[in-house]
């Protein structure tokens, strides 16, 4: 995208009722707005995510790494309950099913003892 092009892309932004914040695309430098729906973009590379700092950054990615060990035992409980439907005798896979629960409640646990969720 040329600058006048980003240009005219910020004034549409501002004509939407967007704000201009102090900080800028990591990615290019442009200054950023802020929607009235409350996201950040940049006026070249559109939704950014912006950490404030490097504690909102690690915040995120503590986020990003529960949500896919939760996404990875939901998909693995719902293998091994596939094999419990089987043989439903097999107490070898009923363990599993009660390891995967178990680590699930764990995994909502360190959720709810989140300090953003307090
Ligand atoms: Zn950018």
């Amino acid at each position: 995208m040329s600058s006048e092009q980003s240009v005219k892309k910020a004034a549409e932004l501002l004509k939407q009722g967007a704000t201009m914040l102090s900080e800028a695309c990591p990615l290019c430098n442009s200054p950023l707005y802020k929607l009235r729906n409350g996201e950040i973009v940049c006026p070249v590379h559109g939704r950014v995510i912006l950490a404030k700092d490097e504690e909102e950054e690690r915040k995120f990615q503590r986020e990003l790494l529960l949500d896919s060990a939760e996404k990875i035992l939901v998909e693995s409980l719902n293998g091994v309950v596939e094999k419990l439907k089987n043989d439903p005798m097999d107490s070898e896979v009923i363990m599993q099913v009660i390891r995967y629960l178990d680590s699930l409640e764990r995994l909502k646990r360190i959720r709810e003892s989140s300090p953003e969720k307090q």
